[in-house]
């Protein structure tokens, strides 16, 4: 399917004019866009991609989601922001839809043999109230684009000239904002999907594209490196029992001489860690004011607490998108919500492309399953990890169902302690397994985790329920107003929580608070410790109640539950 005709770059001899790619657009294209693509196409929201493809020549392949299909050009020379270059496009026929987020190889024998790396990825935006079709007939788009190299805004102009049938257009950048003169796409090679180059790709592909299958089944998932990509390749609902969480023990701690080699580096230098080189950076820099007269904590600390729980907190996170709440200048200083798996990333870093995601949402998220993924999104600033509750086996299925216990200025952590306590009541009578979690801060989380099979509004309604009866027998500590000024201080038990789109910090993340507070499960019996705090535990302090007591939440892994009808 791709560059079946892409005369420019193959040498194709079926090329077609506009005429004849149009009438076949209807029999080279599937006409029913699979359900997602389908609702995306409705909300009106526009993606585009380019894929730098190594056939017999080099090119880049520019496409733009249009009508439920991809309208593509081959760009010999590929796109610039340079605003002094017109760039050669060469009209090929309309790609599926399916073909968008491919990078892989086509085997040879097939048009387009060669790697394919997605190059650049984001939204493409029309002239307001132009139709891309009538534009395309007219042969003028002016558009802007947002990704993560184009930007700003282009011109594909068609021009008169047509040498062998060829339909020719000229691509440019306007001079704008985003106009780089000198800019020369070569020097940006690497995949936005990956991280990885087109030789990479080549040497240790993770799909194939089979050009002769239609479009659904044409990508084949190639084992080695592969990583799911459940938009695509879902599991089967019911035929497949779910994928069982693997117990802490899969995942090693450092060794003794790999802490030894962290704390002997100076402020900044490489660091081997499980086979990783990492390039760590201010290491001595404080992240974290000292608890009462401690001292300070500094982002060396900070990277050695992620890598020593990595066997404890790994579980919670290796299947799954992860946002990150950064603060690379210390939690002194305003932190911000940071989702995007940076392009400058080292590639062995798993990640998830969404693909679900709308115009100007996070697409590419981290996925950390690893000692050294832990330690660079340490060194990268990110305090705290949250993931998703969903799992990448199906990101619309919860694991877990949360009750948040979110205290207000006026709620006392006995106040919090009473509240969980009364939902633990709640779950040993309905004979659910749940467990505590201080959150590091002021608040108690209480995990449960769920069988496959649950929507987020199943597990949310659920949750709201069992809210609503322990709020019922406190009405004095709990508010059910949704405004800050309404609560009159009280806690709020925010079953909301349980969506798709919310985390909640992960266990044994860090906070963002004085002496680096942790989010800690405990047992219910540790409720009546009269020295319990939420931020109980620091960094400095979980290592020694994890040799003590491990983590409780680890039994709950091997037992996924069914929620009781309330
Ligand atoms: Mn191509």
């Amino acid at each position: 399917m791709p560059d079946r005709v892409d005369p420019d770059a193959h040498g194709g001899s079926d090329r077609q004019t506009l005429e004849t790619y149009r009438a076949k657009r209807d029999f080279t294209v599937t006409p029913e866009p699979a359900g997602a693509e389908k609702g995306r196409k409705e909300e009106g929201s526009r993606r585009f991609v380019v894929q730098r493809h190594r056939a017999r020549r080099l090119h880049y392949d520019f496409r733009l989601e249009a009508d439920g299909v991809l309208l593509s050009w081959a760009v010999p020379k590929g796109p610039t922001l340079d605003p002094s270059v017109r760039s050669l496009a060469v009209q090929v026929e309309d790609h599926p839809i399916e073909y968008r987020d491919f990078e892989g190889v086509i085997p040879g024998g097939q048009y387009g043999a060669g790697d394919v790396i997605v190059w650049d990825r984001g939204t493409w935006e029309l002239d307001k109230g132009a139709d891309p079709m009538q534009a395309m007939a007219d042969g003028e788009l002016h558009f802007d684009l947002k990704g993560e190299k184009l930007r700003g805004r282009f011109i594909l102009v068609r021009t008169r000239r047509t040498s062998s049938r060829q339909v020719q257009w000229l691509m440019l950048h306007k001079h704008d904002d985003e106009a780089r003169p000198g800019w020369d796409p070569e020097l940006h090679p690497r995949s936005v999907k990956s991280g990885r180059t087109n030789e990479e790709v080549a040497a240790e592909p993770e799909a194939m594209w089979r050009s002769d299958l239609p479009p659904a089944e044409a990508e084949k998932r190639l084992p080695g490196r592969a990583l799911p990509t459940p938009g695509r390749a879902r599991a089967p609902r019911k035929s497949s029992p779910r994928r069982r969480k693997p117990k802490a023990s899969k995942w090693q701690a450092p060794t003794a001489s790999e802490l030894d080699a962290l704390d002997a580096l100076a402020e900044k230098g490489s660091w081997e860690l499980q086979g990783r080189r990492l390039e760590l950076t201010n290491l001595d820099k404080v992240l974290f004011p000292g608890r009462g007269d401690e001292e300070p904590v500094t982002k060396r600390e900070l990277i050695r607490h992620y890598v020593t729980v990595s066997p404890f907190i790994l579980p919670y996170l290796a299947d799954r998108p992860m946002n990150m709440h950064r603060f690379p200048n210390g939690v002194d200083h305003p932190g911000f919500w940071h989702k995007q798996l940076p392009s400058y990333a080292p590639d062995w870093i798993s990640r998830w492309t969404n693909p679900e995601a709308k115009r100007g949402e996070t697409d590419l998220y981290p996925v950390i399953d690893s000692a050294p993924a832990l330690a660079w999104m340490a060194n990268y600033g990110a305090v705290e990890l949250h993931a998703w509750t969903s799992s990448l086996a199906d990101v619309h299925e919860p694991t877990w169902a949360y009750i948040d216990i979110d205290p207000g200025p006026e709620t006392s952590f006995s106040d919090v302690v009473l509240l969980a306590r009364l939902f633990g009541a709640g779950l040993d009578h309905l004979g659910v397994l749940g467990l505590p979690k201080l959150t590091g801060s002021r608040g108690i989380h209480i995990w449960i985790h769920v069988e496959a099979g649950y929507t987020f509004e199943q597990t949310r309604n659920w949750v709201h329920q069992l809210s609503r009866a322990v709020g019922a027998t406190v009405p004095e500590l709990v508010s059910w107003r949704w405004e800050k000024q309404g609560r009159q201080g009280r806690a709020r038990l925010d079953y909301t929580q349980n969506a798709r789109h919310k985390t909640l910090v992960a266990p044994y993340s860090v906070r963002a608070g004085p002496g680096a507070p942790v989010s800690v499960p405990i047992e219910w019996e540790e409720l009546d410790d009269p020295e319990l705090t939420s931020g109980r535990f620091t960094v400095r302090s979980l290592p020694e109640r994890l040799a003590r007591v491990g983590d409780p939440l680890a039994r709950l892994l091997e037992t996924p539950q069914r929620l009781p009808d309330l």
